[in-house]
């Protein structure tokens, strides 16, 4: 019957123990004081051992608390001390929804009876979800200490975490339980809270008598709101520095991580990948002496002096097709070969004359072939017509360089195929992941009609193509609601780990919405509070797109996935607004940057010696029509840049400037442009004719 037991886990964090298991005896002890004191509450425990590594340490507790299978209680052993690589409350603080000092009080109260290095330790407990989490110290007498400590008492708190739907009140086993830990329920509240109560969180950290003391400095604080303190205790405004878009272009390509190589097969699915190292090639080409053009391989003297003329009738020896047939016989001298483009010239002859340059002398008895043909010209000389070997290709010379683009043109593919290039490095194109936020969302092929405040979800789609358009793998994350607290954490946490909608893990994570200033703004609390990542900007002062945030995500591939493929150690977040076309401008203008450097791109030297500029190509376009100012932002407005044909020059108009043209919500602003015009601020309007600088998205369009 141990379904109506409590289920427990033990994770030792230890960087020995993981080495060699054999060296932990925390799991075995703290495995006997659950059979030998709770044997009747408690299912056996699963055990686990992980290294040192907060990545790791959250990968195994998410994995006991996030799925369907979550257990009752987590309790941690090791990593709790003042060393420096002890930093299992590190790992286990930012996982808990709802912290429990009473029980770290009690711990620390009950080992100090018995050592002054009580001190010495740095425990945490508290709830996530439904599963309490206890971190022990890593000595087996230390772990066992601190959980006799508290021991009798968790039943009671876990059954209290687990809600109503816990299996084990099901099973009718509460009171007992309570019995066996010498608690009550009597005058507590009961065990049967309603609700997401897991999301309301306590504000215990405070009570009891000591002033409290800030351990960080205001700058080390998380700037995000704390979702929890309900909406009057948000900012009334962002707290986040503006930033120019320079400024926010610069950090994000400070951010991005270095490129990761990969070796792939010469296939058509290199179009678009950079070249990760120089490529040499492996074969000449072409590889034999070829003739250039269908005629007559001879023997073409050096000048008139030293040797007979190429003009006269001569008997055809022999005939080469371009075909791998076997050995040709060497030319003698007075005779010529028969010879098609491409084909390998006989030994002997140097020229080859051209077909044009020739008559039928005589055929062959059955008069089927040529038996004698007259060459009409005495001017050919040796090597014409003639394809020296390696002279395409020569044989281990340089044909791609690191940095090169694959085009879909062709010629690098060519050059691999020529060459007989099996494989070559490349650097991985980074795989994107698209969420969008907003309980109002509806997926855009929804039957049903709309009602109340509800809209389609047309980020989705829109910023998928876009990205597939510019040949990056996208990974569809869905829809992540704001309420309940605790989806969009893990939406983004599967995504990272390449679990449930993300069936692989990805490199860069783009959400929309949530941004705002609402108190349903949870993108950035989330991603500073619950992922532990790093906030680079969270405002920029532009038009479209001012709350756009870019964030790094800390992450420690699993080893499993690290042995089949490569896996990077940052992550990135954008963050971009709800708003569609702001959403779609801030993809360009903001992610596609970091997508090349992430592919590479920023490794091509151009001729300066200057890495190659990553985003959308800039140009510079004359305005067909005057434009309004922003006094403020600099906006990206949207427009189509065509090239007249007439005086060869570049001219953009907008794709709506009346009333509500370029607001931030009409998608359809985008639809038909080619470009971003980049409007400096400024008052009044921009004259028709001026000279502005245009980001182009597409290709240009050609007009008379
Ligand atoms: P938010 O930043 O969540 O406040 O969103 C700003 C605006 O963008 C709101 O009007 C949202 O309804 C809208 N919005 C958010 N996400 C999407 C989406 N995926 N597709 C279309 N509109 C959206
Ligand atoms: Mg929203």
């Amino acid at each position: 019957m141990t379904d109506d037991k409590l289920k427990a886990a033990i994770l030792i964090v230890s960087d020995t123990a993981s080495q060699d298991p054999s060296t932990d005896k925390v799991a075995d002890t703290l495995t006997t004081l659950f059979s030998t004191e709770g044997s009747n509450t408690w299912a056996r425990p699963a055990t686990k051992i992980v290294p040192d590594s907060v990545f790791d340490i959250q990968r195994a507790i998410c994995d006991w608390t996030d799925g369907p299978n979550w257990l009752n209680l987590i309790l941690l052993s090791g990593g709790t001390g003042f060393a420096i690589k002890d930093n299992t409350p590190e790992a286990v603080s930012p996982l808990i929804h709802r912290h429990a000092p009473g029980l770290v009080h009690g711990m620390i109260a009950a080992s100090l009876e018995i050592t002054p290095f009580a001190m010495m330790s740095r425990p945490v407990a508290g709830v996530r979800d439904k599963t309490l989490i206890i971190t022990l110290p890593g000595s087996p007498k230390g772990a066992k200490e601190n959980l006799q400590a508290i021991f009798r008492l968790l039943p009671h708190a876990c059954i209290q975490a687990a809600g109503t739907d816990s299996r084990a009140i099901h099973a009718g086993g509460v009171k007992k339980l309570e019995a066996e830990a010498g608690v009550s329920s009597g005058g507590h509240q009961s065990v049967a809270r309603h609700g997401h109560h897991h999301h309301h969180h306590d504000h215990s950290h405070g009570h009891g008598h000591i002033v409290p003391k800030a351990h960080t400095a205001p700058s080390e604080r998380p700037q995000s709101n704390d979702p929890n303190a309900g909406p009057n205790r948000r900012y009334r405004e962002s707290p986040y520095p503006m930033l120019s878009v320079d400024e926010a272009l610069k950090l994000i390509c400070e951010q991005t991580p270095d490129p990761l190589v990969v070796e792939l097969p010469v296939t058509t699915a290199l179009v678009g990948t950079v070249i990760a190292e120089d490529v040499y090639a492996a074969e000449a080409v072409p590889a034999y002496r070829a003739s250039i053009v269908d005629g007559y391989a001879v023997i073409a003297p050096e000048s008139a002096e030293t040797g007979p003329t190429t003009k006269g009738v001569f008997p055809v020896a022999s005939i080469s097709y371009a075909n791998p047939g076997g050995t040709l016989p060497p030319l003698e001298p007075g005779t010529i070969a028969r010879i098609t483009t491409g084909a390998p010239l006989p030994p002997n002859a140097n020229a080859v004359v051209m077909v044009e340059d020739t008559v039928l002398a005589s055929a062959t008895s059955d008069g089927k072939e040529e038996a004698t043909v007259e060459i009409l010209t005495g001017d050919i000389k040796p090597n014409e017509n003639v394809r020296e070997p390696g002279s395409d290709i020569a044989l281990n010379s340089r044909i791609l360089h690191k940095g090169d683009l694959i085009t879909a043109v062709g010629g690098e593919i060519g050059l691999l195929a020529a060459s007989g290039t099996k494989t070559v490095k490349v650097f991985k194109k980074p795989c994107v992941g698209v969420l969008s936020t907003g309980d109002e969302l509806v997926e855009h092929d929804d039957p049903k009609q709309l009602h109340g405040g509800q809209i389609r979800d047309s980020n989705r789609p829109s910023l998928l193509s876009c990205l597939a358009s510019w040949g990056f793998p996208t990974v569809d994350l869905g829809i992540a609601r704001d309420t309940p607290v605790g989806e969009l954490e893990r939406s983004l946490r599967d995504a990272l780990r390449g679990v449930g909608r993300a069936k692989t893990s990805v490199d860069v994570i783009i959400t929309t919405g949530g941004v705002s200033m609402g108190e349903l703004d949870l993108l950035k609390p989330t991603i500073e509070r619950s992922l532990g990542g790093t906030i680079h900007f969270g405002r920029v002062s532009m038009k479209p797109g001012k709350p756009t945030t870019f964030a790094t995500i800390p992450f420690k591939p699993s080893s499993s996935t690290q042995q089949t493929q490569q896996e990077r150690e940052t992550k990135l977040i954008f963050s971009l607004p709800g708003n569609p076309a702001s959403a779609l401008v801030t993809l360009n203008l903001f992610v596609l940057p970091s997508l090349h450097k992430l592919m590479g791109m920023g490794e091509k030297q151009t001729a300066l010696g200057v890495p190659s500029t990553l985003g959308l190509p800039l140009i510079s376009v004359n305005l067909a029509h005057a434009f309004p100012l922003d006094p403020k932002r600099t906006e990206y407005h949207r427009g189509i840049v065509t090239a007249s044909r007439s005086d060869g020059r570049l001219y953009a108009s907008s794709t709506g400037l009346e009333g509500v043209g370029q607001r931030s919500s009409r998608v359809g602003s985008l639809a038909s442009a080619n470009a971003l015009l980049v409007l400096r601020p400024g008052t009044g309007k921009i004259e028709k004719g001026s000279l502005v600088e245009a980001l182009m998205l597409g290709p240009v369009v050609a007009v008379e």
